[in-house]
C-alpha cells in the first residue's frame, strides 16, 4: 500500500497520497501541490520504497517508449505511432489501443 495522509495544508486537507521530490527531498501534497512539512525519515523512506515520486508533468496519452524509456505523448507517422524522442514505433501497444490513441491524438492536436 502506498503511503497516503490527510493534507496537514490550509484549505486542502483532503486524504492523498503525497510524493517526494527526490531532487529536494521534500514531500508535496499531490492535491493542492504544496509542501508537507514534518515529514519523518522514516515516511520519506516509505515513500522511496513505494516509489510516490513527484509526478512528470502530466502529458496525457502519454505512452511510455520501450527503447528509449521516454515518456511523452506519441506521434503519428504513415499510421504507426512513434515515440517522439527517438522517432522509433510503439510497436508493444495493442491494435485496440492504437486506434483509440489515433482518434485522441488527433482530438489533441486539433485543440492546439
Ligand atoms: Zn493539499
Ligand atoms: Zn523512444
Amino acid at each position: 500500500m502506498p503511503f497516503s495522509m490527510t493534507c496537514t495544508n490550509r484549505g486542502c486537507g483532503d486524504l492523498m497520497e503525497p510524493y517526494l521530490d527526490p531532487s529536494t527531498d521534500k514531500v508535496f501534497c499531490s492535491k493542492c501541490d504544496k509542501e508537507l512539512v514534518n515529514i519523518t525519515h522514516f515516511i520519506k523512506a516509505q515513500m522511496k520504497q513505494f516509489k510516490q515520486f513527484k509526478p512528470k508533468k502530466n502529458i496525457s496519452f502519454a505512452v511510455k517508449c520501450k527503447k528509449c524509456n521516454t515518456e511523452d505523448r506519441p506521434l503519428i507517422k504513415n499510421k504507426d505511432i512513434i515515440c517522439p524522442s527517438c522517432k522509433t514505433i510503439h510497436s508493444h501497444l495493442s491494435q485496440a489501443f492504437k486506434i483509440m490513441l489515433m482518434e485522441q491524438l488527433k482530438k489533441a492536436s486539433q485543440d492546439i
